[in-house]
């Protein structure tokens, strides 16, 4: 059978890794594609040719995807789609193989378990995760060390989508990190797509580290983690997570004010958030953050305290200014919706009438950038010049570690003026709205932050700079070679 998937823009690399675990369980038998939303999407699924078409993500291309393929000899199958022709209810891992080898022998799909389709079928068996295998279509490089989350939070499906806690031998771990290797790409550097990587204890957290550092010398990798991390990390755990490569964390941190926290079962506060910003750049990680900016019960003055957080820890970017939550039928935040009257069609109405044309304002700037093609780059990060300083590190280079550290700095510098530019523009549309003035004017004054040129030259200039360390640091390399050659 051929099975593609289709990858929403704003995947999630959880998400991103269950496809691979899924390529793993059954991309020896079935031919296993990916696409991600492009150009010309729909005329390449079509020359395609799939059987059996699984959508991932929650974009509005799925929607038009479905019409398309409506009616025509192709299975569509999706875990956030309900309207999909078959639903899957509980971990794909476990349902999606056994669909396809029902769909393939053309059995009575109601005998499948953890689907709807037409009806909804018994529960599935969890998922045993230590059946996933490498695979040579993780050209992202992600593990993953645990299955779940410790986490609680309303506005999240992995819960749902996921189950229960579990942990991953460590073992494995290190054996798919080493198959790497072979995967043509591979620079020494990977990432967790654990949910959230000190779901695992401190102890254990400190085993996988020691791990790396013995059967890893000279690594690389990023990985998520809560924003309360910093109370169960001691100094012995920080310096294992940087002796053995962690060199960017991304924070969850969602929001910059207490009254959303609550609303969305963080159990976590704002300083808590902070904390664990600062302790990671205090171990030299580049750090970025879960944010979500508006939901259904935002006022104008907790979007201040968003902006001001976002100022503060110099994490302002377009994408976080403009986030959105979103939402699925299952959701626990849901009954709170629901409850205060605000569900609306397939998501849900702002009850701030002021924060909700606010909305409609970001709407129109975004898809006028969209229409020109114009993608503002979300998330300028040092990593790769702190992976260069890492490697310096560990081979005692001076050199090169003061190279990369040069560029490091230049680059910081452009994500400082970026955060602050765009901090100054979000507050002044925030004034204007607040002030009732007109569409139109608030768009021209938008224009002199988000205006074409000064996006590309942002972007262009962080881009060159990139380049120009790694050929000044391969420079350094060649001289050294020819040197030893003379
Ligand atoms: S901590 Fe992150 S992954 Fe875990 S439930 Fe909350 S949002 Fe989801």
């Amino acid at each position: 059978m051929k099975i593609v998937f289709v990858l929403g823009k704003c995947c999630s690399i959880y998400r991103r890794r269950m496809m691979l675990n899924i390529c793993s369980l059954i991309g020896d038998q079935h031919e296993v594609e990916e696409i991600s939303p492009e150009k010309n999407l729909y005329q390449k699924l079509q020359e395609m040719k799939p059987n059996i078409l699984y959508m991932i993500g929650e974009d509005r291309e799925h929607r038009e995807i479905l019409e398309i393929f409506r009616g025509k000899n192709v299975m569509t199958v999706s875990d956030s789609h309900e309207d999909c022709g078959i639903y899957i209810n509980d971990e794909p891992e476990q349902v999606f193989p056994l669909l396809v080898k029902a769909i393939e022998s053309g059995q009575d799909l109601s005998a499948v378990k953890g689907i709807t389709y037409r009806h909804k079928t018994e529960k599935a068996e969890r998922w045993d995760i230590s059946k996933s295998k490498p695979t040579d279509k993780n050209t992202s490089f992600l593990t993953y060390s645990t299955r779940g989350c410790k986490g609680n939070c309303s506005f999240c499906n992995i819960k749902l989508t996921q189950g229960s806690l579990r942990v991953r031998e460590i073992s494995e771990v290190i054996e798919e990190i080493k198959s790497f290797t072979a995967i043509e790409g591979f620079n020494n550097h990977f990432r967790f797509a654990d949910p959230s990587f000190d779901s695992n204890s401190p102890k254990r957290m400190k085993e996988i580290a020691r791990a790396i550092i013995k059967e890893l010398p000279g690594h690389t990798y990023g990985a998520n983690f809560r924003p309360d991390f910093h109370t169960i990390a001691d100094v012995e755990l920080m310096t294992l997570l940087y002796e053995s490569g962690l060199i960017s964390a991304f924070v969850g941190a969602e929001t910059g004010n207490e009254e959303d926290l609550q609303l969305y079962n963080k159990g976590t506060t704002v300083f808590d958030a902070e904390k664990t910003i600062e302790l990671f750049r205090r171990y030299d990680c580049a750090v970025e953050c879960g944010f979500i900016m508006f939901n259904p019960f935002s006022t104008t003055e907790r979007l201040r305290k968003n902006v001001a957080f976002l100022s503060r820890n110099r994490l302002a970017t377009f994408d976080h200014l403009n986030q959105i939550l979103t939402t699925t039928p299952d959701l626990p935040i849901m009954q709170k919706i629901i409850a205060e009257g605000l569900l609306y069609a397939h998501s849900y109405d702002v009850r701030d009438k002021m924060v909700k044309a606010l909305m409609l304002i970001l709407r129109d700037i975004k898809n006028e950038l969209n229409k020109k093609a114009i993608e503002i780059y979300s998330c300028l990060s040092t990593k790769e010049a702190k992976r260069q300083k890492r490697i310096a590190t560990c081979n005692n280079d001076r050199q090169a570690f003061g190279i990369a550290e040069k560029y490091e700095m230049l680059m910081e510098s452009v994500i400082m003026l970026e955060s602050d530019s765009m901090v100054e523009w979000f507050n002044n549309i925030l004034d204007m709205t607040d002030k009732g003035r007109p569409l139109t004017e608030i768009i021209t004054r938008s224009n002199n932050y988000l205006n074409d040129e000064k996006l590309k030259v942002t972007i262009k200039y962080f881009t060159t700079l990139e380049g120009q360390m790694r050929a000044e640091l391969q420079q350094l390399w060649d001289s050294r070679e020819d040197d030893h050659f003379n």
